[in-house]
């Protein structure tokens, strides 16, 4: 089944003469169950179209559809609740309440949902396990290691059972003995059904992906 179709999506940023196309027309398909890799050199628009396929930024123009919905055709306020629902983002920074613990940052996205919470506990400690952090659920994030950190992010990506994963240079921040971790964590889950796509531009972690695709000068390849 396809999950994501993207038709002639364009991006440009900036105005007048200092306006810079740098997504032309992207044709792209995802299919259920795929673990995606974008790769390509640092410019070359992988980002910008993975916060597109996420909902996350506003192209020129093109269409974006997921499960049938096409997202930049609803509303900014029902794009966002789709986008909780459908979608889990995990960055190479992170992105953890410093002053939250572990458990409660794996939570934060349920916060905004009818989830009774006790239901939002339970699933936070399920994920924390399985993400290999128990024992560390009341920790706050500057008292985990790097890994361990990303881990927390990965939980928290998943919390809302989302149909997608989206990744931004998970390792990018971690050492490569750590980051080969991450990757497997991210081949595990793949096989356990879930969609992947993820950006890198390190060559040793294109061996877990399902699918490559290779951007340049905002195309693929
Ligand atoms: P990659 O992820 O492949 O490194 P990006 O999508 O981050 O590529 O960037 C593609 C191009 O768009 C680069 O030239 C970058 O400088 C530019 N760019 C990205 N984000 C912005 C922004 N918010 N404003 C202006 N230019 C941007
Ligand atoms: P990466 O390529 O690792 O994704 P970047 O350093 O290209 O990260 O971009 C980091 C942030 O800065 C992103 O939010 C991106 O949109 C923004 N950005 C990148 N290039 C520019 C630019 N030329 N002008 C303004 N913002 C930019």
């Amino acid at each position: 089944n396809t999950l994501v179709t993207t038709k002639k999506l364009r991006k440009s940023y900036g105005h007048g003469d200092n306006k810079v196309e740098v997504l032309h027309d992207i044709d792209l398909t995802i299919q259920e169950g795929e673990f995606l890799a974008l790769a390509g050199p640092s410019g070359s628009g992988k980002s910008t179209l993975l916060t597109l396929i996420g909902g996350l930024n506003r192209p020129d123009s093109g269409d974006l559809i997921i499960d049938g919905i096409d997202l930049y055709r609803l509303p900014g306020e029902q794009r966002a609740d789709f986008r909780r629902e459908y979608i889990g983002f995990v960055f190479q920074q992170f992105h953890l309440m410093p002053y939250l613990t572990a458990l409660e940052n794996v939570m934060l996205p349920l916060a905004v949902t009818a989830v009774p919470a006790r239901e939002q506990r339970r699933r936070a400690q399920e994920l924390l396990e399985q993400m290999g952090l128990s024992g560390r659920e009341r920790h706050l994030p500057g008292q985990l290691s790097g890994g361990e950190q990303e881990r927390v992010a990965i939980a928290r990506a998943l919390i809302n059972k989302p149909a997608l994963i989206l990744a931004d240079e998970p390792t990018g921040a971690l050492d490569s003995q750590t980051g080969e971790q991450i990757m497997d964590l991210f081949g595990q889950l793949n096989r356990s059904g879930m969609t992947i796509v993820m950006v890198t531009h390190n060559p040793d972690h294109l061996n877990h992906a399902s699918r490559i695709i290779h951007m340049k000068d905002g195309r693929l390849r």
